[in-house]
């Protein structure tokens, strides 16, 4: 094979480093370790039994063939209401809401519908790893906006303003963050729309960590700010983390007809629909929209007091600061005063002491790490035990 096997496509794009710590950490586990993972995108509870009910009914039902490209009509209805409740959209149009498999296809779709060649896309780090590769796949070109933890992890109009140019073309935003946790407040998440629609740019605004916020913190739409913003917004979200749903793959999209149409034409020479009826598992979510919020209310609970408790054991540890984060189930803390950088901080620590964290490195950010506590109590005890001994040696 004189000329390979392989794309430029293909030699380009990274694996996913989330995933491949996550396959680390529990083949150590197969071979008998006692392994900390902190390396999880995924909350640890269990689907809520009513979703799984309505799945399983559907099945029953003999819901096992093709569905429209861009999802079944009830559950696109349920979600314009829900959208249009928000202010997200501005009239019950379920032709703008578009069902995929997984967030982040929805994601990809959202760039590929948009940005082709030659494009620029604003990506501010610390970033989802994805949104990067995505943006190389779609042949556009990722720009960096870095924000460290000294101004909260968020990126101001004018760092944007610097990097413009004229084939400038999305801005990402990503509030609650993964993997920092943070969360844009209203004003600060404005001035951005108002830059988009000054410089005519798109927005992709990933939201699906919207319903995971802590200390009465308040989510915002971007595309529900004005008439404006509704056009040049595109607002991904899905079912994962909000219902932990991971396996099912069910994302969301919504955005200006034009945009859902080229999406849904995209889907439907890709993959064809979302699973039929892991759909009716989700209708099931938001037709008793009361008693999901009632399950989320109870996942967070938890994630709570772990968060708290993870929180204060990061900022105990010698060497180690750590923001408070308001939303997603993440800690992103400041590891550059323990003389390491991010990789081989994760990697020693996952050798000498079993613990599996994300080097920040691949999220766009040296210097930090990402620990998730979507994990038990007695983990985040034995963890921090365990980080607390491994920074103290390097001390
Ligand atoms: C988990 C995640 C997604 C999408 O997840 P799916 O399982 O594909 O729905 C999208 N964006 C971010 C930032 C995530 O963390």
């Amino acid at each position: 094979m004189k000329k390979g096997y392989l794309s430029s496509w293909a030699k380009n794009v990274a694996p996913s480093p989330t995933l491949a710590v996550d396959a680390k950490a529990k083949a150590l586990k197969a071979a008998g370790e006692d392994v900390c993972g902190f390396g999880a995108g995924e909350p640890d509870f269990d689907t809520p039994s009513f979703i799984k009910e309505a799945c399983a009914q559907a099945l029953a039902d003999g819901k096992t063939k093709y569905a429209p490209a861009a999802g079944i009509p009830d559950l696109r209805n349920a979600l314009a209401q829900k959208y249009l409740e928000k202010g997200v959209l501005k009239e019950l149009n379920p032709a703008q809401v578009v069902i995929s498999p997984g967030g982040k296809y929805s994601c990809y779709l959202a760039i590929l519908a948009t940005c082709g060649q030659g494009d620029e896309v604003i990506i501010p780090a610390p970033y989802w790893v994805s949104y990067p590769e995505m943006v190389k796949l779609a042949g556009a070109i990722p720009r960096i906006v870095f924000a460290g933890d000294e101004q909260g992890f968020k990126v101001t109009p004018e760092q944007i303003e610097e990097v413009l140019s004229p084939s400038s073309r999305m801005i990402i935003l990503n509030s609650p963050s993964n993997p920092t946790g943070c969360l844009y407040t209203r004003k600060e998440m404005e001035a951005i729309v108002e830059l988009a629609c000054r410089h005519d740019l798109l927005i992709m605004s990933d939201e699906i960590y919207e319903y995971l916020l802590y200390d009465q913190a308040e989510h915002f739409s971007p595309a529900s700010f004005s008439p404006e913003a509704a056009e040049r917004v595109i607002t991904v979200s899905g079912f994962s983390k909000t219902f932990s749903m991971t396996g099912w793959r069910l994302g969301t999209l919504v955005a200006n007809p034009k945009i859902t149409k080229a999406v849904a034409d995209l889907q439907s020479q890709t993959t064809s629909n979302a699973t039929t009826f892991a759909q009716f598992g989700a209708l099931a979510a938001m037709k008793n929209w009361d008693q999901s919020m009632e399950a989320v209310q109870g996942m967070l609970v938890h994630f709570d007091r772990r968060r708290l408790k993870l929180l204060e054991g990061l900022k105990a540890t010698p060497g180690i600061t750590c923001q408070r984060s308001e939303g997603a189930f993440y800690l992103f803390p400041n590891i550059s005063s323990c003389g390491l950088s991010s990789e081989e901080f994760s990697a020693r620590l996952l050798e000498e002491e079993k613990v599996a964290v994300v080097s920040g490195h691949a999220f766009g950010a040296e210097g930090y790490v990402r620990l998730s506590y979507a994990t038990s109590d007695e983990i985040i005890e034995k963890g921090l035990a365990r980080i607390q001994n491994f920074c103290g040696k390097l001390n």
